[in-house]
This record gives C-alpha cells, sequence and structure tokens, in this order.
C-alpha cells in the first residue's frame, strides 16, 4: 500500500505515504493512526504530495461539516491547555468526539512551539475520544491556518464532532481562527485590564464569550471585578453581527468549576444560531473567505515563483528604495510582465 516514504519536513523517513483509498477508508473508520498519517501528508512541504492531498481533503469533504467547531484563544499561561484538558474531559463525558487542533504562529523547526506539543494536555491525548495534534509548522506551504483548517474537515470524516482549535492570543492568527470556528471563546485572567493581558482590543471584538479562567482560591474576589469590568466593557462594542449576546463567564479549569454552565452557553448558541440560520450564513461566508484566500495564495506562488518576476522584483526593488521608481509604478510594471508572460 506504500508508494513512498517522507516526512513533512520532506525528508525521507520510515513513515510512509499510503494511497489515498487506504487514507480515506482509515480515516472514515476513526481510524487515529490513519488519521494523523493523512494529516502528515497534508502538512507535507514537498510538492510531490500536493495533489493527492487534495484529492483526499476533496474526499473527505462531503463527510465533513457535521462538527461544532470552537476557537479558543488567550496568552500564554491564562491556563488553555488546562481548560482544553478538563473541557475536553466534560464533553466526552457527554458522548463527544473530541479534536483539539492548534494553529500556532510561531512555531517552526527551530523556534519551537508555543502550543501543541506533544506534553500538555497528557490525559487527554490517552483518551480514546480525543485526538490531539500540534500546530502545522509556520514555515508549512500554503500557510499554517489553511493546513489547521483542512485538517478539521479529515477529523469531521473520522468522527470528531467536537473540534477545538486553539491559538495564543497574541493577534497573528485569530482573524485565520475566526475564519473556522463556528465559536470564538477568548480565555481571560483574573484581575487585569485586556491592555495589560496584552489583548488587544480586536480580539475582545472577535469573541463570542469572555471567560475568566483561574476564578478560585485567593483570585475568586478579583475574578470578580474583572467579570464586572468585561460586562461593562462590552456595552460599548458594537452588537455582534450574529445577534447573540456576548457574556462573561468565570470558570476555574483546575478546580473545574463553570465548565458546565460554558457549555450550556455553547448548546445555546447552536441552537439559536441553526434556528435562526446564521449557522448556515456564517459557513457559507468562511467558504467564500477561504477561496479569495486559497485563489490570493495561488496566485502570490506563482507569481514569486517566476524567474523573470523574480530577478526584475529585485532590480525594481533598488530601484523604489533609491527613489528612482515609485512603488505603484514598479507593481504596474511588474503585474503587466507577468501577464505578458501568461499569455
Ligand atoms: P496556557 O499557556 O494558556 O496553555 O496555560 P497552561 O494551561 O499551561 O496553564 C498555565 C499555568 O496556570 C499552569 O501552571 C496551570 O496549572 C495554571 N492554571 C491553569 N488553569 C488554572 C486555574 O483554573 N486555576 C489556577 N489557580 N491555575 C491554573
Amino acid at each position: 500500500m506504500a508508494i513512498q516514504n517522507f516526512n513533512p519536513e520532506g525528508k525521507y523517513s520510515k513513515a510512509s505515504v499510503l494511497s489515498n483509498d487506504a487514507y480515506i477508508s482509515g480515516i472514515l473508520k476513526g481510524d487515529r493512526s490513519i488519521l494523523s498519517r493523512a494529516i502528515t501528508l497534508i502538512e507535507s512541504n514537498n510538492p510531490l504530495h500536493h495533489q493527492q492531498a487534495d484529492e483526499l481533503i476533496s474526499a473527505c469533504l462531503p463527510h465533513s461539516g457535521k462538527a461544532f467547531r470552537l476557537g479558543i484563544t488567550g496568552v500564554p499561561g491564562v491556563g488553555k491547555s488546562t481548560f482544553i484538558e478538563t473541557f475536553g474531559a466534560l464533553l466526552i463525558k457527554k458522548e463527544y468526539k473530541v479534536a483539539v487542533l492548534a494553529i500556532d504562529p510561531s512555531s517552526g523547526r527551530s523556534k519551537g512551539s508555543i502550543l501543541g506539543d506533544k506534553t500538555r494536555m497528557a490525559s487527554l491525548a490517552t483518551n480514546d475520544n480525543a485526538f490531539i495534534r500540534p500546530s502545522p509548522s509556520a514555515d508549512a506551504f500554503g500557510g499554517v491556518a489553511r493546513k489547521t483548517r483542512e485538517t478539521i474537515m479529515l477529523c469531521e470524516a473520522a468522527g470528531y464532532d467536537f473540534i477545538i482549535v486553539e491559538t495564543v492570543g497574541v493577534g497573528q492568527s485569530e482573524t485565520a481562527i475566526k475564519s473556522m470556528v463556528d465559536f470564538f471563546l477568548l480565555l481571560l485572567l483574573p484581575g487585569a485590564g485586556d491592555e495589560l493581558q496584552g489583548i488587544k482590543r480586536g480580539i475582545v471584538e472577535m469573541a463570542d464569550m469572555l471567560v475568566i479562567n483561574k476564578t478560585d482560591g485567593e483570585l475568586k474576589n478579583s475574578a470578580k471585578r474583572a467579570k464586572l469590568d468585561y460586562k461593562n466593557a462590552l456595552h460599548l462594542f458594537p452588537p455582534t453581527e450574529s445577534g447573540w449576546e456576548v457574556k462573561v463567564l468565570t470558570c476555574s479549569a483546575t478546580e473545574e468549576t463553570g465548565l458546565t454552565d460554558i457549555l450550556k452557553q455553547l448548546d445555546k448558541y447552536q441552537s439559536e444560531m441553526t434556528k435562526s440560520g446564521y449557522s448556515k450564513t456564517l459557513r457559507q461566508k468562511q467558504n467564500e473567505y477561504w477561496l479569495s484566500e486559497s485563489l490570493f495564495d495561488a496566485l502570490k506562488m506563482d507569481f514569486l515563483s517566476n524567474k523573470e518576476i523574480k530577478s526584475k522584483l529585485e532590480q525594481l526593488k533598488s530601484e523604489v528604495s533609491q527613489g528612482k521608481i515609485s512603488p505603484f509604478k514598479a507593481s504596474e510594471y511588474l503585474i503587466s510582465l507577468y501577464k505578458k508572460l501568461a499569455k
């Protein structure tokens, strides 16, 4: 069944690429190890794998789309992995199959990642009804977020009906995550305003729910104050497109309090949004967003991989920096060259 050997870095190893028939039947059976290998194929930087990966995603598409997709963000240390570990256990108790994916803009082979390394969420990782996948590396071909979006589809085809996508609340990947989830949850620390937590206002504005974690022990009182502060701050924000009222909740991931209330709100959101039709509209909009993203990615790649364009671009860059030609004129020239070459 194996047709060639590879690993995501493009080096050849003992791991092997299967045929798409083998991937698809394994995925549909919910085989975690095949699912993992299929994701590795999708994340591969090796151009030889791209066509197979595209075909695999297309084959999984009709089996995807049925999960609830929850995005979670928050600064490092807020308790994301602890929260996902305990909240994930609650979901499994409610008979969900849970997949946890990550988008870590900092993850790369040399830098190491903030999210998704294998030591996090250790007990969830060993649960038969959970699947945890670290972030694709930041230099992955086509972008980290796109790979995660494709991974969502594979996980859904494998029967995961609750997908958690985690990212770091530092403002680089929130727009991408927002464009692939149904609901976006921002975890906050007690006792510090968002400016102190390094959270940008834009991220607070994107959230469907604010949750103040670590509401336990000595932090309880400051969590209560923070809840009031955030509630007041939310009044100043424009109403959400969905008509959903953004709530501020508190929880303790370590003491496992407040988690059921969070889940209740998610259930409420899902039933209200299904009823109003917003869920469907949102996913349609997200598909349109990803169509443009993929299109612009592909165009950019095609443009920049052209040798003549590349050398002209270098020359024009230096002319632009010396003020010999305007940036606008230079880009116009490159576009007309690209069009001429395409004929
Ligand atoms: P992440 O970087 O956002 O994934 O945060 P972690 O889940 O790694 O948690 C950072 C630290 O906060 C760890 O020492 C956790 O034990 C602690 N922590 C997480 N959740 C809670 C909580 O609800 N209460 C308290 N007191 N500590 C917590």
